[in-house]
């Protein structure tokens, strides 16, 4: 019965929009939210998944997480984002499989629409940045500015390269130089490698905002200002990130946009593109699937710039944070069931890092590697920043939420994500001084 379903599903599905086109709005959409109780449940999601994305354009139906596979264990909520088309189909394959499900989003297009208004009250100082909305990509760079022009003696900038459009990849040093001119510990943190994961890139920019303004006045920034280098790369798929503000296209674009030959579908997904056991698991080797690794590794330039900027500053860096959302998940490495050497002391120090996390609102995160957690899948940044940048607290948090509002997440949780997200790095941060610093010689 179920297969049958299935079957009926894809094949009402048109095929004439591929990802990659222009998506006028949402209008009609709903999502749904269920919850696999049972190894059938988690099944059926799997197939529908491969069926999906082989079959319909994931602008039409699409299971929205960071997800590959989910793994037996998961058993937390799966959002399904469904166009007006496929929606009865849907539900009715929802109720032969007997998952329990409901709508948790009833009008996407409202939802996005909400989501993305702006404050009636524009921000002038700060480069025009706020932390009451979501910004575009040149507000992020005149931040950015703004931070290099009035904090010259704690920041520095520099373009790694451009984007296959043309756009400035911007990463931030925030720093005061030792007076004995040593060379000190130092802590990555990037965002927005998913283009659609917003609360990624605001909440990076919050903690960025805090660590360069507050330093004259607040003496645990100083120290840990005095005592680290900041490497801060606020959105590493600026292209993506652009298409997904632009209100006319897709605010659910996942990947690069990058044309790919022989195929309608543009970009990659640059977080399977790095060349640490690459396409090993949880990617795909077609252009059209939100997984598609890219045909080669480094495929991307907006990979490779930021492996070289890595590499170059490779026996600095102590930690290294990328963040995406959603879930609440604080991942180790490594995504393909194996383990490197010294994961009891990530596991511990990401434990306490949530702990101080959820002592601000009570927001509960899991820790765990993705196998463990829910799904396997390889080239992703810190696997690769464990792997090859060698870096020692290597990690991947999924930010909020769990399932309420999934990638659209409603402007209001930008502050508390920021306050909540700044209690864990500055365990993470706190660790690293202690085990290296005060300098590296
Ligand atoms: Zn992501």
């Amino acid at each position: 019965m179920r297969w049958q379903l299935l079957v009926a599903l894809v094949a009402a599905a048109t095929w004439t929009a591929a990802r990659g086109e222009v998506k006028d709005d949402f209008r009609g959409y709903k999502v749904y939210r269920l919850v696999p109780r049972t190894p059938q449940h988690v099944d059926f999601l799997n197939n529908l998944q491969s069926k999906l994305e082989e079959q319909v354009p994931v602008d039409e139906v699409e299971i929205w997480s960071d997800i590959g596979q989910l793994s037996p264990e998961a058993v937390g909520p799966v959002l399904i984002m469904v166009s007006p088309e496929h929606q009865a189909q849907m539900t009715k394959s929802f109720d032969a499989e007997k998952i329990p499900y409901e709508v948790t989003i009833a009008d996407l297009n409202k939802a996005i629409l909400e989501e993305s208004r702006r404050s009636d009250v524009r921000s002038t100082s700060s480069g025009g940045i706020s932390w009451t909305e979501y910004h575009d990509y040149p507000v992020i760079l005149s931040f950015v500015d703004f931070l290099v022009r009035d904090y010259p003696s704690l920041v520095t900038k520099t373009v790694l390269g451009q984007t296959y459009e043309g756009r400035d990849i911007v990463l931030l040093k925030i720093g005061k130089p030792p007076a004995d001119g040593k060379t000190k510990p130092a802590f990555w943190m990037d965002a927005n490698i998913h283009a659609r994961e917003w609360i990624s890139s605001a909440t990076l920019t919050y903690m960025t905002n805090k660590l360069v303004t507050e330093y004259a006045t607040n003496q645990t920034i100083q120290g840990l200002v005095n005592q680290l280098d900041w490497y801060i790369l606020p959105v590493v798929n600026p292209d993506g990130f652009a298409w997904t503000h632009n209100e006319t296209k897709n605010r659910l674009w996942r990947t690069t946009r990058k044309v790919n030959p022989y195929s309608n579908c543009l970009g990659a997904d640059p977080n399977r593109n790095y060349d640490h056991r690459w396409m090993v698991a949880g990617a795909d080797q077609k252009p059209c699937s939100n997984t598609f690794a890219g045909p080669y590794p480094y495929s991307e330039t907006e990979n490779l710039v930021l492996t070289e900027a890595y590499l170059a500053r490779q026996s600095q860096i102590k930690a290294m944070l990328s963040f995406h959302s959603y879930s609440q998940y604080w991942l180790t490495p490594f995504g393909d069931k194996t383990f490197p050497p010294d994961i009891a002391e990530l596991k511990a120090v990401a434990h306490r890092a949530v702990n101080a996390l959820t002592s601000q609102f009570g927001t509960k995160y899991k820790v765990g590697s993705p196998s463990e957690i829910l799904y396997d899948a390889t080239g992703g940044t810190h696997d690769w920043a464990k792997a090859k940048g060698l870096t020692k607290y290597s990690y991947t948090p999924e930010l909020r939420d769990t399932g309420k509002h999934g990638f659209v997440l409603p402007p209001e949780q930008i502050i508390p994500s920021g306050i909540e997200t700044w209690e864990a790095v500055k365990v993470i941060a706190d660790q690293v001084i202690a085990e290296f610093g005060p300098t590296l010689d």
